[in-house]
């Protein structure tokens, strides 16, 4: 299936429609879930078109990748979260229940996140 220019996370990227920025630089946006499920919740995207960690991973440089990567660890470091912990989802198609077809990294925590699935 092909990129979808007009999902929401393109049109953050563009700005075309707002988020409360939290990192960014030049291979990703970090900004705050609209509806938090922790004290803490951030996504991490990619600036690249990339519908999820299986196009990212089989398409993308070695550096967007290292990008991202390295992008998800700096963003919870800067939220406080590295000593308490914290959980990163990403969740892929239908069965992983993906809302919007841009690649992004959950960060999650602020609080004790619970059972890894429910
Ligand atoms: P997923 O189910 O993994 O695709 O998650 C998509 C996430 O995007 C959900 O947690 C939504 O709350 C979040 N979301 C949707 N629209 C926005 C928006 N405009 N700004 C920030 N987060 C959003």
């Amino acid at each position: 299936m092909a990129y979808d220019r007009d999902n929401i996370f393109a049109k953050i990227l563009r700005g075309a429609l707002p988020c409360e920025t939290v990192f960014e630089n030049e291979h990703v946006l970090a900004f705050r879930d609209i509806q938090p499920r922790k004290p803490v919740h951030v996504l991490v995207i990619p600036r690249g078109a990339w519908r999820n960690v299986g196009d990212f991973a089989a398409g993308a440089s070695e550096a967007e990748i290292a990008g991202f990567i390295r992008a998800i660890g700096e963003v919870a470091q800067q939220l406080g979260l590295t000593g308490p912990g914290y959980r990163v989802i990403m969740n892929i198609g239908e069965h992983g229940g993906q809302e919007v077809d841009h690649l992004h990294a959950h960060i999650l925590g602020g609080a004790p996140v619970g059972a890894m699935v429910v």
